[in-house]
């Protein structure tokens, strides 16, 4: 409350308007001869007295309600009481600290509230999982969630939009849907990355009125992936049906030729049988491996539970195909620890990974080499190693081999009996087990297939 000069006028002018009724009252009976002068002077003292001294009070009282209120402004009036001389007098000082104390508390109680909602809003958006971006006029990024930031790979996004994004067709739509033309669209396009990205954006304008502020919500949806999923359904199907057109177009040419021009040539006959039941024994291991595939896929997210012995396993799967190998004059070796090692695993998906990796190693292993089968043990896994002494295969084809009907040489896999699925096969039955697949290789000099899984624990 200000002090100085002006105060003592308005002190004066107050105490001037208490005693004027009875200045005027006492001028009107001077005027009548009634009062004496020093009469008419104590009554006016009498009257200026107690009204300076209200005067005074009051003043007080303003100056001790002004300072409370300045610190109620920050702690409740409870904590202000006694400070400040503030007796019971002429003005309700508590009920207006208290009457403030109150506002205060609902204000501060809204201020919290908002302040809430706006870190749960900043929260929920930075938790969306598609990139989000609110645009305001002129293409202006005003806020993007965290997801976006990650999409364009930057710290921080502001700007035009077109520092991110340059589709024609996208800022088309967002200069309609800022005029007001559009107020929903859904765009694709491809954006430019290390590997090329298809997007589905999906304009939102929230303008509501014309002439308002517009805002536009841009929402981005990655479909690289699933297009990459759909292409490769595609392919799928279309090498299926390739691998097994061949074998059945022979087999149709085959009994032509049986029915037909050769009925009565024996020799040509026994020629046709043996070329269809090498076609329909490729079409039944085909379909076979086709459909252990898709009964793995079925199963790959459910880790299997029984306890596998390595060496029990291998020594099966050795003996297995050590027919084959004398066949064609190649020889297994096992080369296994001393321990047991003891996986948990399915025998049975275990024992399809090794006859599958052994027998691509006596495939394509030189004439008359060795295939060798070592197993050690690495902190808490198993590392079981397929090793050929074969032709090797060229870097670039060790990341694709276990695509699905991924072959190094088409024909040469063909005439060995190979599908093109085991490889694909293996992968789906290790990752199954929670293990990995390691593949090197030198070229000329052979191939090691290594899968690594967890040992058993108790
Ligand atoms: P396939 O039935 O053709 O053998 P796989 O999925 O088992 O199919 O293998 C895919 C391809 O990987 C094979 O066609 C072959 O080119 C290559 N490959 C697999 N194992 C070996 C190996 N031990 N040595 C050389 N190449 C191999």
């Amino acid at each position: 409350m200000s002090s100085g000069p002006g105060n003592f006028w308005r002190m004066l002018l107050f105490i001037l308007l208490m005693i004027s009724p009875l200045g005027l009252l006492l001028l009107l009976l001077d005027l009548q001869g009634g009062v004496g002068a020093k009469d008419y002077a104590l009554l006016l003292a009498a009257v200026a007295m107690p009204a300076l001294f209200v005067y005074l009070r009051m003043m007080r009282e303003l100056r001790t309600v002004a300072r409370r209120m300045e610190r109620a402004a920050v702690m409740s009036p409870l904590d202000v009481t006694g400070t400040d001389g503030a007796r019971a007098g002429l003005l309700p000082v508590d009920n207006l600290l208290l009457a403030m104390e109150q506002y205060r508390r609902v204000l501060q109680h809204m201020l919290r509230e908002t302040q809430r909602r706006q870190d749960e809003t900043a929260l929920l958006f930075d938790l969306l999982p598609d990139p989000v971006l609110v645009l305001g006029r002129g293409r202006q990024i005003n806020r993007s969630n965290a997801a976006a930031k990650r999409f364009f790979h930057v710290e921080e996004m502001g700007g035009e939009l077109t520092r991110f994004i340059r589709h024609p067709a996208l800022l088309k739509a967002v200069d309609a849907a800022e005029e007001g033309q559009a107020l929903h669209e859904r765009i694709e396009f491809t954006v430019s990355d290390v590997v090329p990205r298809h997007v589905a954006g999906y304009l939102v304008s929230l303008k509501e009125e014309e002439n308002a502020e517009a805002d536009l919500i841009l929402t981005l949806h990655d479909l690289t992936e699933s297009r990459r999923m759909q292409q490769m359904r595609v392919d799928f199907i279309a090498n299926a049906s390739h691998e097994l057109r061949t074998p059945l177009a022979i087999l149709v040419g085959a009994l032509e030729t049986l029915v037909g021009p050769a009925r009565n040539d024996l020799a040509a006959h026994e020629r046709f049988f043996t070329m269809m039941q090498t076609q329909t024994t490729r079409m039944s291991q085909l379909v076979n491996d086709l459909l252990s595939l898709s009964q793995i896929e079925i199963n790959e997210h459910s880790r299997p539970t029984g306890r596998v012995d390595m060496a029990r396993l291998l020594t099966g799967v050795a003996d297995l195909l050590r027919a084959k190998a004398v066949k064609l004059e190649k020889s297994i070796r096992l080369d296994l620890p001393e321990r047991d090692v003891i996986v948990t695993g399915d025998f049975d998906q275990l024992t399809q990974v090794f006859t599958n990796l052994v027998d691509n190693a006596l495939k394509y292993g030189r004439e008359k080499s060795e295939v060798t089968v070592r197993v050690t043990i690495s902190g808490q896994e198993a590392r079981l190693s397929v090793i050929d002494e074969g032709e090797g295969i060229a870097e670039e084809h060790l990341s694709r081999l276990t695509e699905r009907f991924y072959r190094v040489d088409n024909d040469r896999s063909r005439k060995l009996g190979g599908t093109g699925l085991g490889l694909a096969i293996v992968k789906h039955i290790v990752s199954r087990h929670r293990g990995q697949l390691e593949i090197s290789s030198t070229v000329g000099k052979g191939s090691c297939f290594t899968v690594r899984l967890p040992l058993a624990t108790g």
